[in-house]
């Protein structure tokens, strides 16, 4: 009977989300776990965002990989307050690890925080981590299938991102399938499209700092 046991661990997961999403709240800072497939864009999207954004707001990162530190040494560069969390052989964050993070950052000194998940668009949907929203990341680099093979995401998110939008002319991707297919999902949710790379990212980042009222 494995079900009664993932949902233990699910419930305590759950619990200390709570706690998490308390102390974030009491901190002032508006929290995002961006969830994308590996080679998306995450590390990308957030060098460029800390280009963009500057000093106009203090945002700390917690990002999760399975063994190295690479895109927290990326991420370093820009900003002072990055934690990396090795998952080991875990494929998602969970909101204990997120405790710990937490724990490392100057909490008070930050407007958001975006938890940079594992690159996986299945499981890290499922885990309550404490954050305020959820964001997908998609590129066109994926093809445009990857909404309808991965509808938990566009569930869960209030936004998504289609990254990589330079690359559009050469790759196989039908934007009208990929909206279709979205809508369908999730008929509320907001799509922007990016290029991290470009620096094409300011509608996101303006959403970014609406949020903190900036
Ligand atoms: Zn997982």
């Amino acid at each position: 009977m494995d079900i009664p046991i993932v949902e233990n661990v699910l419930k305590l997961n759950d619990e200390v989300a709570a706690i998490n999403r308390k102390t974030l709240k009491e901190a002032g800072v508006y929290t995002v776990d961006l969830i994308g497939s590996p080679g998306s864009g995450k590390t990308s999207l957030l060098e460029a965002t800390f280009k963009a954004i500057g000093d106009k707001a203090r945002i700390g990162v917690l990002v999760g990989d399975l063994t190295t530190a690479r895109d927290a040494t990326r991420i370093s560069k820009w900003c002072p307050d990055v934690v990396q969390i090795n998952t080991g052989k875990g494929c998602h964050l969970d909101a204990n690890q997120v405790r710990q993070g937490l724990d490392r950052l100057k909490l008070d000194e930050l407007d958001i925080l975006v938890i940079g998940n594992v690159g996986n668009l299945i499981c890290p949907v499922g885990f309550d981590l404490g954050q305020d929203s959820k964001v997908g990341l998609f590129s066109v680099a994926e093809g445009d299938d990857k909404p309808a093979k991965h509808p938990y995401i566009v569930m869960e998110a209030e936004l998504l991102l289609l990254n990589k939008m330079d690359l559009l002319p050469h790759v196989t991707f039908d934007m009208d399938i990929f909206k279709e297919d979205i809508s369908r999902i999730n008929p509320t949710v907001q799509l922007m499209e990016v290029c991290a790379t470009n620096g094409w990212i300011n509608e996101w980042c303006d959403w970014l700092l609406a949020k903190v009222g900036k």
